[in-house]
């Protein structure tokens, strides 16, 4: 959609006091929803992402003055199940913790890109596991991201970021060694990375790419990282015998890092934002062999690639999986509808499929438009790749796991109170809106206000 018209803020510069009165929610904006007409209301899940958006753009009065982001690569929301996260929970008695839709495909590139520029897929570009046509080769995750990030608002609004390994917005907003706009990429666990933002917190210079860098003072944004719980769900499932420890630790540093905005004493004056990129199932059977041979079966010749593998000539039909299998016809087949039609139907009838999503389904999921002309999405348990080596992983990537949970608390958010069916794409704008500056240009989710305090 087109950006409204609006004046440069300088909510953080502070230049010549008043805020401007701003047009901030657009009309409609809180009437998103399910759209019910729309073709791919073949999964709940994928209703939900059809849902519609009216981009909740524009400045108004900050109802905080610093947003602490925790991004949990991987947090299935049944980990906050029982007595787990007690650190979160507490926080969310500042707030609220609801359920969070993200986008398809729900792989962690495409996922944090969504969140952190609040537009979708088909609008930010960032796809993963997919084939290029142009290079010829099936490409894995990367960088792309067509339109500004959340850390990009922050900065051109005057403020100051600080990103302890959030990389989807590195080059985006936060650059290694740039005391303005952070990025620091400690690896390590979860722990060390929040060493990063609490050290900012306390003053102390952070190490950026081997140098020293000295922040002045406390940043508007401060996002952090951990992908703990991803890698242990892909190494052993959802329910991994390493799974509550793991949780515990992540939940202590979230823990740590609220305490630390308190000894900071900005705690009064800071919002919290602890969200997921998606979620994760077990799986521990492959479907590789038997979807190969459902589409030979067509006289269609399928061929299964890896990133960075090209297809060999005589190809009709190739499959890059990740999560879901991104179907891209190819050769002689390219860009013919019959072939993609009965490849469709013969995919659909197969055991252990649950959805296969055409073009027109895909866009109504908002998804990017590298994907191929058909999206195959398996039943839960399954893989289109190989089964597991070890008897049982972990996989994400379908429209079911496009969920994961959402906790947004502190300064400007009203106790007890619950986003209504929040999605990815509303987090940037309701950052900006809780920081009083414009939401990134791309933005298409809302801004959650049903949250927000009174003024
Ligand atoms: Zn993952």
């Amino acid at each position: 959609m087109a950006r409204p018209t609006t004046t440069r803020r300088t909510r953080f510069a502070a230049v010549g006091g008043a805020l401007l009165a701003a047009s901030t929610l657009a009309v409609g904006a809180l009437g998103a929803g399910p759209a019910a007409a729309s073709p791919a209301a073949a999964s709940p899940a994928a209703a939900s992402l059809a849902g519609e958006a009216t981009a909740g753009h524009g400045a108004t009065h900050p109802r905080a003055d610093h947003v602490v982001l925790i991004a949990l690569d991987g947090l299935d929301i049944d980990y906050l199940d029982g007595a787990a996260m007690p650190h979160l929970k507490a926080l969310a008695n500042h707030g609220g913790i609801s359920e969070s839709t993200g986008v398809m495909t729900s792989i962690t590139n495409p996922s944090w890109s969504s969140i952190a520029t609040g537009a979708w897929p088909a609008s930010h570009g960032n796809a993963a596991y997919w084939y290029d046509p142009v290079g010829g080769v099936a490409v894995g995750q990367q960088r792309d991201l067509a339109v500004p990030t959340i850390a990009q608002a922050v900065r051109d609004q005057g403020g100051t970021v600080l990103s302890s390994q959030w990389f989807i917005v590195q080059n985006h907003g936060v650059a290694f060694g740039d005391a303005a706009g952070l990025y620091t990429q400690p690896g390590g666990d979860c722990a060390r990375r929040a060493d990063d933002v609490i050290a900012v917190l306390e003053g102390r210079p952070v190490v950026s790419a081997g140098v020293p860098v000295q922040m002045q003072g406390i940043p508007d944004l401060m996002a952090v990282y951990c992908d703990k719980l991803d890698a242990l769900g892909h190494a052993d499932g959802q329910d991994a015998p390493g799974m509550p420890a793991a949780i515990a630790e992540v939940d202590a540093q979230i823990g740590r890092i609220v305490q630390a905005t308190k000894d900071a004493g900005i705690f009064g004056r800071t919002a919290f934002v602890v969200t997921g990129d998606h979620g994760m199932e077990t799986f521990t059977q492959g479907l590789r062999d038997e979807l190969l041979a459902a589409i030979s079966a067509t006289g269609y010749q399928p061929e299964m690639l890896n990133p960075g593998q090209a297809p060999q000539p005589g190809t009709d039909a190739v499959i890059v999986v990740g999560g879901v299998g991104s179907l891209h016809l190819v050769g002689d087949a390219a860009g013919d509808p019959d072939a993609a039609a009965i490849i469709e139907a013969a995919v659909a009838a197969m055991p252990g499929i649950s959805e296969v999503y055409d073009e027109a389904e895909q866009s109504a999921m908002h998804m990017s438009a590298k994907y191929g002309e058909l999206v195959i999405e398996p039943v839960e348990g399954w893989s289109l790749g190989a089964a597991p080596s070890d008897g049982v992983s972990g996989v994400h990537g379908t429209s079911r796991t496009a969920r994961t949970a959402l906790v947004l608390a502190g300064a400007g958010v009203r106790p007890h109170e619950v986003a209504s069916s929040p999605r990815h794409v509303d987090i940037a704008p309701t950052v900006a809106a809780l920081l009083g500056i414009d939401a990134p240009s791309g933005a298409e989710g809302r801004v959650l206000s049903e949250v927000f305090a009174t003024p």
